[in-house]
C-alpha cells in the first residue's frame, strides 16, 4: 500500500492499480503484526529506513490523521556478558546521536519488580537463564495502530485516483517476448522477453511495470519465472495475557518510563521473549521469535501452538516476571515473517519491468514508508530515493548486485 501510494503520488495522471487476493488491504501478515516501531538500530540502513518512516508517521499524526502512536519506548534487559557484547556498539550509537538510558539492575528491580536473579533458581539453571545486570531504554520507540496506518495509505491512494481490486488472486506473472514470432512455447531464451503483466481470474492485466509486494507469498509468484524473492516464511506467534490481577496491573502501569506511565515494550535477556503492554486493552502481548528447528514453511492459516506458550514461553517469562504466574492466554494468533536469511534486512530490486519489494524480516511496518519511497525511486529509474526528512538513500543498497547493508546488533 505504501509503495502504491508513493508511486501514485509522483505519477499524478498515470494509473496505478493495486491488486490483493484478500478482501481488504493490510489483511496479510500486516494484520498479524505486533505493530511496534523503534528508531534504534545499529545498521545505518535499518536506522534510516525506520527513523524516516517513523518521522513520517509522526508527521501524518500531526496533520490530523490519528495513527494511534504511543511512544512507550523499548527496554532491553541484559545479562552481564550480553551487555558487555553491545557496549562498544552503544558507544558508537551515542556518537551518532542515538538516545537511550542505561538502567542498573537495582533500578530495574525497584521499578518493574523483575527478578534480577533468575539464573539462581532451579528452573533458571535448567534453562540457562542469565541474571539481569542492565536495562537499555530507548525512548524513540513505541506502538502504532497498523490498521489505521494502512487506512491512511489507502485513503490517500484512492483520493489521488489510485484504483484497488480486492479478492483478486494473481495466479501468475506473464512473461512474453517483445516481438512475438507466434511459435509454440515461446518465449525462448534467445528472444528478448519481458514481464507484460499478471493473470487474475484468467484475465491478463498488462502494465508498464509490475510491483510484487506480496510478503511471504512472493516466492509463489516469482519461483515459476526463475526470480528469487530472497526471503523465506517462518511462523511467529503472539499470546495475549489479560492484566486481570493486581500484580499485573501494577506492572502495566509502572511509573517513570514514558508519559503514559506504562511499562515499556520489554525484551528479556536471551531467550529474547518480548512483552508488549497494551494500556488500551489492559493486556500484555507475549512473543518469541524462535529460529533453529522452526521450519521455513508457507501456510495460509498458521496456528498458534498452546504448548509453545505453556512449556516454551511461560517458564522463562515467570522466572523473570513472577507477576505472570498462573496467567494463560485469552487470545493468540500466528503469522509469518518473510525472512531474508542472509542479512535480515529488506530487499528491493528490478528485473525486466518487475520490481520486487519484501523480505522485511519482521520489521516491515516500521520501515514501510521508506520502502515505499524506494520502490517509487526504482520505478522512476532513480539512483537515489528521498526518504522523509530529506534523507537521501542509495537505491542499490537494498538491491542484490550492489547490496550494501550493515550487520544488525539489536535483533529481537
Ligand atoms: C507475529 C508478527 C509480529 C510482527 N511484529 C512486527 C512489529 O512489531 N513491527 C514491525 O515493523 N513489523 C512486524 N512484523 C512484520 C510485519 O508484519 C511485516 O514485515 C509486514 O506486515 C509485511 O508487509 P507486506 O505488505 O510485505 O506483507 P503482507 O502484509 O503479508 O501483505 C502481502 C499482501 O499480498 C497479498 N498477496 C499475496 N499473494 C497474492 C497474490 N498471488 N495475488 C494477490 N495478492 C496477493 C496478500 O493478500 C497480502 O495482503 C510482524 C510480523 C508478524 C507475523
Amino acid at each position: 500500500m505504501a509503495s502504491a501510494y508513493h508511486i501514485k503520488k509522483r505519477l499524478r495522471d498515470g494509473s496505478v492499480l493495486l491488486i490483493d487476493k484478500l478482501n481488504k488491504a493490510g489483511e496479510g501478515n500486516t494484520a498479524k503484526s505486533a505493530g511496534m516501531f523503534r528508531s534504534f538500530f545499529y545498521s545505518r540502513t535499518n536506522f534510516y529506513l525506520a527513523d524516516s518512516s517513523i518521522e513520517f508517521y509522526r508527521h501524518i499524526e500531526k496533520s490530523g490523521f490519528n495513527l494511534g502512536m504511543r511512544w512507550i519506548g523499548y527496554l532491553w534487559l541484559f545479562g552481564e556478558s550480553q551487555f558487555k557484547r553491545i557496549e562498544l556498539a552503544l558507544r558508537k550509537m551515542e556518537e551518532r546521536g542515538g538516545l537511550f538510558t542505561v538502567y542498573d539492575k537495582e533500578e530495574l528491580r525497584d521499578k518493574l519488580k523483575v527478578n534480577i536473579e533468575a539464573a539462581e533458581s532451579d528452573v533458571g539453571k535448567v534453562m540457562n537463564l542469565a541474571n539481569i545486570e542492565n536495562g537499555l531504554f530507548v525512548p524513540k520507540a513505541g506502538k502504532i495502530d497498523v490498521e489505521k496506518l494502512v487506512e491512511f495509505y489507502e485513503t490517500e491512494f484512492r483520493r489521488m485516483g489510485g484504483k484497488v481490486v480486492y479478492g483478486a488472486k494473481v495466479d501468475r506473472i506473464v512473461v512474453e517476448p517483445k516481438i512475438s514470432l507466434e511459435i509454440p512455447g515461446e518465449p525462448y531464451f534467445w528472444q528478448d522477453c519481458t514481464v507484460k503483466g499478471v493473470r487474475v481470474h484468467g484475465r491478463i492485466i498488462e502494465a508498464k511495470k509490475i510491483i510484487i509486494a506480496t510478503g511471504v507469498w512472493s516466492s509463489e509468484l516469482l519461483d515459476p519465472i526463475g526470480v528469487d524473492s530472497y526471503s523465506k516464511p517462518k511462523k511467529r506467534q503472539i499470546f495475549v495475557i489479560r492484566a486481570d490481577k493486581n500484580r499485573l496491573r501494577e506492572l502495566l502501569y509502572v511509573d517513570g518510563f514514558n508519559r503514559y506511565n506504562c511499562m515499556p515494550f520489554t525484551i528479556l535477556p536471551e531467550p529474547r521473549i518480548y512483552i508488549r503492554p497494551d494500556i488500551d486493552e489492559e493486556t500484555f502481548w507475549i512473543a518469541y521469535a524462535d529460529d533453529f528447528n522452526r521450519s521455513f514453511k508457507l501456510e495460509e492459516d498458521p496456528q498458534p501452538e498452546e504448548n509453545y506458550y505453556r512449556y516454551g514461553i511461560y517458564p522463562v517469562l515467570t522466572a523473570y516476571f513472577p507477576q505472570f504466574i498462573d496467567s494463560y492466554p485469552i487470545n493468540a494468533w500466528a503469522g509469518l515473517y518473510a525472512i531474508n536469511t542472509i542479512d535480515h534486512q529488506p530487499v528491493i530490486f528490478e528485473e525486466n519491468n518487475l520490481i520486487v519489494v519484501g523480505a522485511a524480516s519482521g520489521s516491515g511496518i516500521m520501515k514501510a514508508d521508506s520502502l515505499g519511497r524506494i520502490v517509487a525511486a526504482v520505478y522512476f529509474e532513480e539512483e537515489e530515493a528521498e526518504l522523509y526528512g530529506n534523507r537521501r538513500f542509495n537505491v542499490s543498497d537494498l538491491g542484490i548486485k550492489k547490496r550494501r547493508v550493515e550487520r544488525e546488533i539489536f535483533v529481537i
